[in-house]
């Protein structure tokens, strides 16, 4: 048992603050956790599951005497989350986010944290395709990497507790800023998402073109894209809107490689297509 924070408020009660909630009471982590959602529905669920110690019906209720607060919404709405809360946070608490980017979420949040709070951004590389309050589980964040993400002039004290809090949920941790973070998530994360929802929409209308079963006979590498296309439209919309920079960026580099690719298919140009697939192979064969 290793409690960090006496009191933890979560805003917001989908997939990853649900895993939050659930590896901190399997890891004593809080003594005690407030959360609210903005839909009733999702507040009544949370109830009827015993997801949080207490489930408020309010924001401001929630984050009143919390030494944490998480905010755990879609990164589109963080600053309207944290204009609201910023006023009623306990002077010396620590406000973090998790969202998947991080350098629009600081813009947003930044301007509303009073000087007395401490603004901790981070972000854990963990998740699924599912969604909401009942999709968490407390081993999501086990041996996963979580990103803190400091913002000029974090407090190094408050940095450290909430690096022992991720790790007290079971993740490693590392520093980075913001821009790096941004770009590195576009490779890592954000555009593979946007490959897979488009390789899944291509499906989908050759369907209705042919009537072929493109769907039904989906093999393995095809099954990945559609579970990866299955994430939370609300959530992905706004990582494109908000890291908007550096997917372009990354976008760019992908589709001159595509073409390039493409380009030697056309010219039957086998030596280039194979010495680019055993440069990919050992990359792979480098991460496991
Ligand atoms: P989710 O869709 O499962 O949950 C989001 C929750 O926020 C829901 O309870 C929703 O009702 C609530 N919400 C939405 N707008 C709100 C508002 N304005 N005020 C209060 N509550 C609001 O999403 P999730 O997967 O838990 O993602 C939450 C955050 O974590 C996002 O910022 C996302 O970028 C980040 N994240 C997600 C993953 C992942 O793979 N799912 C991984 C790491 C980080």
């Amino acid at each position: 048992m290793t409690q960090i924070y006496d009191r933890v408020a979560l805003i917001g009660l989908g997939l990853i603050a649900s895993s939050m909630f659930w590896a901190m009471k399997r890891n004593g982590v809080a003594g005690h956790v407030a959360g609210y959602a903005r839909s009733a529905e999702t507040r009544d669920t949370a109830r009827r599951i015993g997801l949080c110690d207490t489930v408020c019906d309010t924001a401001i209720e929630a984050v009143k005497d919390a030494d944490l607060v998480v905010l755990a919404v879609p990164v589109g709405a963080m600053g309207q989350v944290a204009q609201e809360i910023g006023p009623h946070l306990k002077p010396g608490a620590t406000l973090t986010d998790v969202g998947s980017v991080k350098k629009q979420v600081i813009e947003d949040v930044a301007p509303h944290v009073p000087d007395t709070v401490h603004f901790v951004p981070a972000h854990p590389l963990a998740g699924t395709e599912h969604s909401g309050p009942e999709s968490g589980f407390a081993t999501l964040f086990d041996n996963r990497w979580c990103l803190i993400v400091p913002s000029e002039g974090s407090d190094q004290g408050a940095v450290d507790q909430l690096g022992n809090y991720w790790k007290a949920l079971g993740s490693h941790i590392d520093v980075m800023d913001p821009d790096h973070h941004d770009l590195v998530l576009a490779v890592t994360s954000h555009c593979p998402h946007l490959i897979a929802y488009t390789m899944v929409g291509v499906a989908d209308d050759l369907r209705r073109v042919t009537d072929s079963e493109v769907i039904k006979y989906s093999a393995a590498g095809f099954r990945d894209f559609t579970r990866i296309a299955a994430s939370d439209p609300t959530m992905w919309r706004d990582v494109f809107l908000t890291n908007k920079e550096a997917t372009l960026e990354i976008l760019g580099r992908f589709t001159e490689e595509l073409f390039a690719l493409q380009r030697a298919i056309r010219q039957g140009d086998g030596e280039l297509l194979h010495d680019y697939f055993t440069r990919t192979r050992a990359i792979r064969r480098g991460i496991i």
